[in-house]
């Protein structure tokens, strides 16, 4: 008699749960940010953000880095490596080995910047500050000490400027109470980035990163084009600036390690003058900048 093998296929779930919370919770709480801090008054230099704006911003940005976090759990699982003890440092090293022209070190600065604004939020770092005030009410100067024992590690004090309170490159407030949409939206800039070279320079899908979202009665599955309506209506001319020249030397330094299309934030370019936020909701192709526009014909 001949004995049959039997092939018994052991197929292990990796689950990345953490990763869930990015594309159910974050959303949500990016529109509410959104509309408080979309009515703010930028000429106003107001020291405290709204309870509101502060407390749905840290949250999300925790919920975003989490992410981050399992992802890089996911591909060294399924690289069969041990993980290390710095997440920045192991995406960096992972994708360097994978196309030795990629940035490492650059690219381990965004991420590290991304983890010690999480940090902050944790370890719930506690500042003292002492805000003037005019007659209005209005702030006319602050100053502000870290109460000894917060922040004084090695990597707090490489990425953050202690003068200014805010991480070298991406510019990301590390006082607690200043964080709001702002620094959400560049840490989501930097996790569509993530997702962006993870998928280019691995074959199989190592960050299943799923996005959908109902706008307008019609569903969106792209971070880059969700992101794109809220980049529009940014109503700080400061800050918008400043985020596009972020986004320009990321375009610069990584944009040839992410797929060449519109599907990531820093490629959903306007043809004409190249003003980011070009391919928008509901199959919108307009650019708000310059108002060139395609119009496609949907069936
Ligand atoms: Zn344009």
């Amino acid at each position: 008699m001949i004995e049959k093998k039997q092939t018994v296929t052991k197929q292990k779930l990796v689950t990345v749960v953490t990763a869930n919370y990015v594309e159910l919770f974050v959303p949500d709480l990016l529109e509410k940010i959104f509309d408080i801090y979309n009515k703010r008054d930028f000429t106003k230099r107001n020291f405290q953000l709204s309870v509101h704006e502060n407390t749905y911003s840290t949250s999300a940005i925790v919920l975003s880095v989490l992410g981050i976090e399992a992802y890089r759990n996911r591909i060294y699982y399924l690289e069969k490596k041990k993980v290390g003890k710095s997440v920045p440092s192991d995406i960096s090293t992972m994708f360097a080995k994978k196309d030795s022209n990629f940035p490492k070190q650059y690219f381990e600065d965004i991420l590290s910047e991304v983890f010690v604004i999480r940090d902050v939020i944790v370890h719930n770092h506690i500042y003292e500050v002492v805000v003037v005030s005019d007659d209005n009410w209005d702030m006319v100067s602050h100053r502000q000490k870290l109460l000894e024992g917060y922040g004084d590690n090695q990597k707090y004090h490489n990425f953050v400027n202690n003068r200014t309170r805010k991480t070298k490159n991406l510019g990301l407030n590390v006082q607690p109470g200043k964080i709001g949409f702002e620094d959400l939206f560049k840490v989501l800039i930097v996790l569509d980035l993530f997702v962006g070279i993870s998928t280019k320079l691995f074959t199989n899908n190592y960050v299943p990163f799923r996005f959908t979202r109902e706008i307008n009665g019609k569903w969106e599955d792209k971070l880059s084009i969700y992101l794109a309506q809220f980049y529009n209506q940014i109503p700080n001319k400061r800050y918008k600036l400043s985020l596009k020249t972020l986004l320009n030397s990321f375009e610069a330094k990584l944009g040839n390690f992410i797929l060449d299309s519109w599907d990531y934030f820093i490629h959903n370019k306007c043809p004409k003058c190249k003003e980011y936020g070009f391919h928008q909701p509901n199959h919108v192709t307009k650019c708000n900048t310059c108002g060139f526009e395609i119009k496609l014909v949907h069936h």
